[in-house]
């Protein structure tokens, strides 16, 4: 019995020891070392992964003439210009096209913009999708145009298809660097990683606009325009959903979680459980990773999207291998089709969404909405003061809707995995002016059912809301439940009725 018992704590052991070797073995996909595992110096330690391959060191030589014969079955940049022209040219109904710069070289930044009304502002919330970042990553770029052909043969037919078209506007850029591409490297024409080229939140770098690289600047310029609430670029290497921070303050190797962090693990579990096996990964829990526990990067354009325009950015990795054969690619599509698609129509099938009004003349107001509790702001878009505030589902959230000038208003609500709406009508300052008062809700329901009344009404039809108040508290307490009012009203499900935990 006792040899038996040893037997098994050896074997036990030597499992361990293979598990570690197999996991820092696969990390950054080692898997494509055969096929692209030469490792740029220029890149130093910064690079995420090709650490893992020096073992596997080719001639920069030899690794392009390995790339040049896995190119063959993918488009080249001229044949993803064609492809992104003909797309828009079979579905001009629900789509259009346009640059936001060139490359080095000169290669334009094609976007296509998929919705019902292509190019027009509605209250309704963007997306977008990058692809080919690392230009020795082309798998992304493949992929997009078969997301965008798919929408377009399924509009009308398909309810997810429809759902993203009618609701969301997404715009897809399938390379943003094209130079990279063509050239067989991970960098841009002036070998920079351009997921390291923007500014930093922790480190003074990328602040000097005239450095800046084309690539970025474009990206950057785009976030100016659109106002996108969240978006995903997409990379291989691996095969995780990675969510900010990707970048620690002291450099070191840890899990540094960002004020989204329960909305990011959300999010990124989004794309891996709707993939064929991301969620399977034994390196990665559930397929899904923070940024600097998986290691640290600086100048990455995940975080910078969540800093600085209020976009929820997601960086997935969506192969172990770099560079798949092109036969591997309709495979690789169907094991990433319901993910790519689930990822976006989360914009409108989660979270809380709505719109801010002034309760004077019923103005949109540009206002913001915060979380008690998360210290993150999301501003109401222009020009309809339309909001889309991702949440992970959760028993209790106080949204808090502000504006300089205006009462804030605050609602208590039970989110389930449903959307919500809820409307926000803000009453001009008139006692205090200047001054910021914050409605005090009462979040602390117990044993009892939230039901929060807020509507758009004008002022002659206060008295009505009052009276429909009542009678609804009148019918609440029929039913032995308590509902608590401060002129809040929620359209739409508000998830699961079921006790709040304090
Ligand atoms: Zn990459």
């Amino acid at each position: 019995m006792h040899e038996a018992l040893t037997i098994f704590h050896i074997l036990f052991l030597f499992l361990n020891f293979s598990s570690v070797f197999l996991s820092s073995y696969a990390r950054g996909g080692l898997h494509q070392s055969n096929h692209s595992g030469y490792v740029d110096n220029n890149y130093g330690g910064s690079i995420r992964r090709l650490y893992a391959e020096k073992n596997f060191l080719v001639s920069e030589e030899e690794h392009f003439q390995k790339l040049e014969k896995l190119a063959q079955g993918y488009m080249s940049n001229s044949d993803l210009e064609k492809a992104i022209k003909a797309f828009n040219g079979r579905c001009s109904n629900i789509s259009r096209i346009y640059s936001i710069g060139e490359s080095v070289l000169g290669v334009p930044l094609w976007v296509m913009e998929i919705s019902d009304r292509p190019g027009e502002k509605e209250a309704e919330p963007a997306f977008k999708f990058i692809g080919n970042v690392h230009g020795d990553e082309p798998l992304g770029r493949e992929l997009l145009l078969l997301l965008a052909n798919w929408i377009c043969d399924n509009y009308m037919k398909d309810q997810l298809a429809t759902l993203i078209v009618d609701n969301i506007h997404l715009h897809i850029l399938p390379s943003m660097n094209p130079d990279g591409y063509s050239l067989r490297k991970r960098g841009n024409a002036n070998n920079i990683d351009l997921n390291r080229d923007f500014p930093d939140q922790f480190f003074p770098m990328n602040d000097d606009l005239d450095s800046r690289q084309p690539e970025t600047k474009a990206i950057m310029n785009w976030l100016e325009e659109i106002h996108f609430t969240a978006s995903a670029s997409l990379h291989g290497g691996a095969l995780v959903a990675n969510y900010p921070w990707d970048g620690t303050e002291d450099r070191k190797k840890n899990y540094y979680a960002c004020p989204d962090d329960e909305t990011f693990r959300f999010l990124a579990s989004v794309y891996s459980k709707s993939h064929h096996n991301m969620s399977l990964s034994k390196e990665f829990p559930k397929g899904i990773t923070n940024g600097a526990f998986w290691y640290p990067i600086y100048g990455g354009m995940q975080d910078w999207n969540y800093i600085h325009h209020g976009c929820f950015e997601l960086t997935l990795e969506i192969s172990d291998n770099k560079w798949p054969h092109a036969s591997e690619l309709p495979t690789l599509w169907e094991y990433n089709k319901m993910s790519m698609l689930n990822l976006v129509a989360s914009l409108v099938k989660t979270g809380i969404h709505g719109r801010i009004v002034s309760s004077d003349r019923g103005r949109p107001l540009p206002a913001t909405i915060t979380i008690r509790g998360i210290n993150y702001t999301i501003p109401a878009s222009k020009p309809f003061a339309d909001y889309h505030r991702l949440l992970a589902p959760r028993e209790k959230y106080e949204v808090i809707a502000t504006m300089p000038g205006y009462r804030s208003k605050s609602a208590c609500i039970v989110l389930g995995e449903a959307a919500m709406t809820i409307d926000f009508v803000l009453d001009p300052e008139t006692t205090h002016p200047g001054s910021q008062l914050i409605v005090d809700s009462d979040c602390y329901f117990e044993n009892k059912t939230s039901l929060k009344v807020l509507e758009l009404l004008p002022r002659a039809h206060l008295e009505l809301s009052i009276v429909l108040i009542l009678i609804l508290i009148f019918l609440c307490f029929l039913m032995n439940r308590k509902v608590i009012s401060n002129s809040l009203y929620q359209r739409q499900s508000i998830g699961p009725k079921r006790p709040a935990v304090i």
